[in-house]
């Protein structure tokens, strides 16, 4: 079941401050990086199967693509090809990605949520969504 697109605002807010999309009580993220395996206020589940946030990984490296992109048109406009391009290009890199990596996590995470994806359990089971069949074996 699809969820109503809430607004701008809502995505925006999630996205920035990693709150829960679905309560808003509470941040998301367990750490930096890792979120809560459910929500401790509205219990919904954040992750229901492995790879579900391989998405925000190309968000951030997509947005990380753009960013160097643009540094590198600045800097060669500018003061052309230099000794320790390459180094600067690395550290705007590695540096964008950590940057944007929670938020693109956080905006994922909102982004499944308004799919219909981050539900309680109990919605879970009573077959609003696709159990997926246990491939690997195990009871
Ligand atoms: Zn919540």
């Amino acid at each position: 079941m699809r969820r109503a697109f809430r607004s701008v605002t809502h995505m925006t807010v999630t996205t920035l401050t990693g709150r829960c999309p679905a309560c808003g009580s509470t941040s998301a993220f367990a750490s930096l990086y890792r979120l809560h395996a459910t929500c401790p206020v509205c219990s919904v589940r954040f992750e229901r199967d492995d790879g579900s946030y391989l998405g925000s990984l190309s968000v951030a490296y997509g947005f990380t693509i753009l960013v160097l992109a643009g540094v590198t048109a600045a800097l060669v406009q500018r003061y052309g090809l230099f000794d320790g391009f390459a180094v600067v290009l690395l550290v705007v890199g590695v540096g964008t990605v950590t940057a944007v990596y929670r938020p693109a996590k956080a905006w994922w995470l909102w982004w499944l949520w308004t799919m219909g994806f981050v539900v309680t359990d109990e919605v879970n089971e009573r077959g609003m969504h696709t159990v997926r069949p246990n491939v690997r074996g195990r009871p």
